[in-house]
């Protein structure tokens, strides 16, 4: 049976950047849940749904098909078989994500999907990096090597400004600030640090550095 790295941690966190080069480094499958959440409320747009609309989403949760492709060189997803990496990237979805994550149905949805994902990997293969906000506690708990990664909000402001090609880092940061507020007010908020996860701060690290860490950490 493959192993599971299971990572969480806020965005700008470098998360998906960390979990990528462990999976290559290990040899190991890659998959991104927020891009899921994304990938379903792209769907629930494209359909005209009102993500607000608690009921509307739950009735229609089941019915797109979501295929992940978890090869950590080239991830994929796509929805009905329609190729949505770029249209899950762009403004719409996400500002509309938190809405369509924060509906039950939804996560319970999308997390039996994520653990059957995690248990083909872990048959076919030496295992899985999983990234998210709730991989530690709620999708993979039993996972051997848990991770919590966080950042000073100038880095976060940092990284984030270099991936949304803006200058503006003091906006940005600003932008985080907002951001967090409301995602730990949320009601539904997936993102709990717990005990058992080992915190990694990544401020002062370059990507190869914490890589290197949370290899050794698997290793060990
Ligand atoms: O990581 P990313 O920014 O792509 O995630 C998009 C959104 O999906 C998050 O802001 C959050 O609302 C939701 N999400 C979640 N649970 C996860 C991963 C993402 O609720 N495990």
């Amino acid at each position: 049976e493959g192993i599971v790295i299971a990572i969480d941690g806020p965005s700008g966190s470098g998360k998906s950047s960390t979990s990528r080069g462990v999976a290559k480094a290990r040899e190991l499958r890659y998959l991104d849940t927020g891009a899921m959440y994304r990938a379903l409320t792209w769907w629930m747009l494209s359909q005209g749904v009102n993500v607000n609309d608690a009921d509307a989403v739950t009735a229609l949760v089941d019915t797109p098909v979501i295929t992940m492709g978890t090869d950590p060189g080239a991830p994929s997803v796509a929805v009905d078989g329609r190729d949505v990496a770029a249209e899950i990237r762009g403004r719409d979805v996400t500002t509309n994500v938190s809405a369509v994550s924060a509906v039950p149905a939804a996560r319970e949805r999308l997390v039996r999907t994520q653990r059957e994902i995690i248990a083909a990997a872990r048959a076919e293969s030496a295992g899985i990096v999983v990234e998210g906000r709730d991989i530690t506690t709620v999708v993979a708990p039993d996972a051997p090597v848990k991770l919590f990664l966080t950042a000073s909000p100038e880095a976060r402001a940092q990284r984030r400004s270099r991936e949304v090609r803006s200058v503006d880092v003091a906006a940005t940061q600003a932008d985080l600030a907002r951001r967090d507020a409301l995602d730990s007010s949320r009601a539904h908020s997936p993102l709990r640090q717990t005990e058992d996860a080992t915190e990694l701060d990544t401020s002062g690290l370059t990507l190869d550095e914490v890589v290197a860490l949370v290899v050794k950490l698997a290793d060990e």
